[in-house]
């Protein structure tokens, strides 16, 4: 065993602990809080350990990673969440292996993958990626245009929307964050005002404020670094 394994099984119960913590001081339990495994990078082996010690949920950024992992990954039961842009060349790839695809935020992509599906007679859980911070330009739709978003994307019926998704401000300053993450809330708060039911999960918060997340309402933390340490910084 790698030393990162070793220690995955300490880091695991730690981040699990200080979610509970948090999810109490926002008056759940801690059971309201998924962790999400962020596994980009990572080799199958660790994501094995992660697995066997009870964690199931996996979010992977890239398509390719996904399908380079499924063979060794399918030895233990788990999730796989797609949290990063999805092209529509991989589609059908991005079908095969994960239950939701949390990086919706174009329409033309949203009609590629509802032909897909209808195709295979099948549906896909979503959620709607929304880019709170303003600095991070590149992914997530509008704040401001979340309701005629949302009720863009009924018309696909194959796309189970349950929730939200989003990256704060890339800082480390609590108070900065902050906002991205009530931004979020607000979202949600106006797509109910506007009668869309069933938006009722979270994503959001990382390994540097995935309990300030969770204090401001996420039910899901994608935690990446804190449970497998830190990832090689491109070249
Ligand atoms: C990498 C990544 C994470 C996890 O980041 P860490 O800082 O390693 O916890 C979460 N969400 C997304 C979308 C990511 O790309």
């Amino acid at each position: 065993m790698s030393a990162d394994t070793d220690l995955i099984p300490a880091r695991l119960d730690k981040v699990r602990r200080r979610a509970d913590a948090a999810a109490e001081r926002s008056g759940r339990s801690g059971s309201d809080v998924r962790v999400m495994l962020a596994t980009k990078t990572q080799p199958a082996e660790l994501i094995l350990t992660a697995l066997k010690h009870g964690f199931t949920l996996i979010g992977e950024n890239r398509v390719q990673e996904v399908v380079a992992k499924a063979d060794e990954l399918s030895a233990v039961p788990h999730e796989t969440h797609l949290i990063g842009p999805l092209q529509s060349n991989k589609i059908n790839h991005a079908l095969r292996h994960v239950s939701c695809i949390q990086s919706i935020d174009r329409l033309d992509i949203a009609e590629k993958i509802q032909r897909r599906l209808e195709a295979q007679d099948a549906v896909v859980d979503v959620y709607v990626q929304v880019n709170t911070s303003r600095e991070d330009s590149k992914s997530g739709i509008e704040p401001a245009g979340a309701v005629h978003f949302v009720r863009s994307l009924a018309q696909f019926d194959r796309l189970k929307l349950k929730g939200l998704m989003t990256i704060g401000l890339p800082s480390e300053d609590h108070e900065e964050i902050r906002p991205s993450y009530r931004n979020l809330i607000a979202v949600q708060e106006s797509l109910r005002g506007a009668g869309f039911e069933g938006v009722d999960e979270l994503s959001m918060g990382m390994s540097h404020d995935f309990e300030l997340a969770i204090e401001e309402g996420a039910t899901m933390v994608r935690v990446g670094s804190s449970i497998f340490g830190e990832r090689p910084k491109p070249r």
